[in-house]
């Protein structure tokens, strides 16, 4: 089981907290104008689960994949 670590953009306020919170983690990503999670191996549990309390939106969150 894969976790993949996600954000609804949908909802997404861009009010770059969880990028203070979690800047190794979130950016902005000013070509498409959206928040994006970082492609990287490792991600620090304690600082995406506060980034994942404080977000106003509630709109990050970890998905699972069988892949
Ligand atoms: S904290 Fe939530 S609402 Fe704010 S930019 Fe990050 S994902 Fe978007």
């Amino acid at each position: 089981m894969k976790r993949i670590l996600y954000i609804d953009i949908g909802r997404c306020s861009e009010c770059l907290g969880c990028v203070e919170t979690a800047p190794s983690v979130f950016r902005y990503n000013e070509q498409t104008g959206c928040m994006e999670v970082i492609d990287n191996i490792y991600y620090p549990e304690d600082l995406v689960r506060e980034a994942i309390k404080n977000c106003p939106k509630d709109c990050i969150r970890w998905d699972e994949n069988d892949d």
